[in-house]
């Protein structure tokens, strides 16, 4: 069976309830193209997932509508959406572990013991560095990471401000939806300033706001 004639039964199964259906379905892909399109990061995901929700609730309808023989085609793309949807929240789930190996992060704590030390007190993380120059930090998961960049351009003060500062990220996104929670993982940094002043609130509460000012003076906002 190929997949001309598998739309060619898909009209015929489906006659009555098939503008419902290619609502769905087109519904389906302009929420993907959207995604492709939208730059703020939280967005960009809750539109893709709205998208393959929408997507699901077609092949279901459809399938639970249709009166004639199987289609091949409905069980691949089937297939392809609960496939695809299963990725997705897999890397939700896992992204610090993604992220540690993408870098190839160890624990910062073997280099800097204090850094570790210094994090636990305020949240419950794990502190990794990774190689680059560039000055930089992030929290993802239950995982902050710094470049060996940012160890040698701060001093231990301006050190800690950053890590307070991604500290509070990370008890902020325990409470927080899922969604918003990977948008902060996507660095969303410059699509949250709310979030980034809290954030620098806290730091300069625990910190120091001396220590957090030059660490920001030296690290670009971008990057923590
Ligand atoms: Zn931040």
């Amino acid at each position: 069976m190929n997949i001309f004639s598998d739309i060619n039964c898909y009209g015929q199964c489906l006659r009555s309830w098939a503008p419902i259906v290619a609502f769905i379905v087109i519904m389906s892909i302009t929420s993907i193209a959207a995604s492709l399109m939208l730059k703020n990061p939280k967005k960009r995901l809750q539109t893709f997932i709205f998208a393959q929700v929408s997507g699901l609730i077609g092949v279901a309808s459809t399938y639970y509508l249709m009166n004639c023989s199987e289609m091949l085609s409905m069980y691949l793309f089937f297939a392809y959406m609960v496939i695809s949807t299963i990725l997705i929240l897999g890397t939700l789930r896992y992204y610090d572990r993604i992220m540690i190996r993408r870098l190839e992060a160890k624990p910062a704590g073997s280099i800097l013991k204090w850094t570790q030390e210094y994090v636990d007190k305020l949240t419950s993380a794990r502190v990794y560095y990774f190689d680059s120059a560039v000055p930089k930090a992030f929290a993802a998961g239950r995982s902050i990471f710094i470049s060996i960049g940012l160890l040698e351009t701060l001093d231990d003060d301006e050190l800690k401000a950053v890590l307070a500062h991604e500290a509070w990220h990370i008890r902020h996104n325990s409470g927080m939806p899922f969604l918003s929670r990977l948008a902060m993982m996507a660095f969303s940094s410059t699509s949250e300033p709310e979030l980034e002043k809290q954030a620098d609130r806290f730091a300069a509460e625990v910190a120091g706001s001396a220590a957090l000012f030059s660490a920001r003076n030296k690290v670009d906002n971008v990057f923590i």
